[in-house]
């Protein structure tokens, strides 16, 4: 009945030269067959420096690994400097950009309403919208996570009409588990992962929510992926530091 396939998605954030990158993805590439590749698909998302290197070293591959980015911007192209274009990550070929992750909304001030313009960015490209959600600490701590999330769920969303939503992945980040070395229990994630397809029904109807992957982010490694992947609504994982090691994210993407 479950049909989605299982998305690994590794966030190198603001680490790596370009020389790195490339060692990197092959070491990656090596170390996963096309048994797997088949089975779960796994993406890498470099730094915009490292985005054409992954391109060139992947390129041919006859096991694919597919590569995006970390942000997109929501602008189309002109006088924006420092933006990146969907356009132009699409022409590198990527397949994916991170949008609203909560180190952009906490220190670039990302909110909702531009989440939502980027979202919509990147599926005018044909890029893959990964729209990271997920609560605080004080949040958590006030028991108000699941409200807090499908709110911020709702607003990334905004306008879009089903055909579009299906083409996005969601991905629940608590923000109190990433990079801290706490993940949140398996239970703890399908909590919030189950309450976010219940929404999906409510946004659209049964077959968009059932299509729809939801990522879980937060502290992620060989060791607790298989947990975590045996909850029923949890489709895959987005990965920070562990990515970073190929053999760790290689044995994430082996999960089972
Ligand atoms: C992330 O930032 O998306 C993330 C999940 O980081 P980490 O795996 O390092 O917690």
């Amino acid at each position: 009945e479950n049909t989605r396939r299982p998305l690994m998605a590794g966030n190198w954030k603001m680490n790596l030269s370009h020389r790195e990158a490339n060692k990197l993805v092959q070491d990656l590439a090596f170390r996963l067959n096309e048994k797997q590749l088949a089975e779960v698909e796994v993406v890498v998302l470099p730094a915009f420096t490292s985005i054409r290197t992954v391109q060139s070293a992947i390129d041919g591959d006859k096991f694919l690994i597919g590569f995006g980015a970390q942000d997109i911007s929501q602008h189309t192209s002109g006088a924006y400097t420092g933006e990146v274009s969907g356009a132009m990550l699409a022409g590198l070929g990527c397949t994916y950009a991170v949008v609203g992750h909560s180190e952009r909304r906490a220190y670039h001030n990302e909110d909702d309403a531009l989440v939502n313009a980027k979202v919509k960015a990147a599926l005018a490209n044909a890029i893959t919208p990964i729209l990271c959600v997920g609560e605080g600490l004080d949040i958590r701590e006030a028991g108000t996570h699941v409200a807090y999330t499908l709110a911020q769920l709702d607003g990334g969303l905004a306008g879009l009409n089903a055909e579009q939503a299906k083409k996005v992945v969601i991905a629940y980040e608590p923000v109190w588990a990433i990079g801290t070395g706490k993940t949140a229990t398996p239970e703890d994630a399908q909590e919030v992962i189950g309450a976010i397809r219940v929404r999906l029904g409510e946004l659209y109807d049964a077959e968009v929510a059932g299509a729809i992957r939801i990522l879980y982010g937060g502290s992620v490694k060989a060791s607790n992926a298989a947990g975590i992947m045996a909850k029923p609504d949890i489709d895959g994982a987005l990965v920070g530091g562990a990515s970073l090691d190929a053999e760790e994210f290689a044995g994430i993407c082996r999960f089972n």
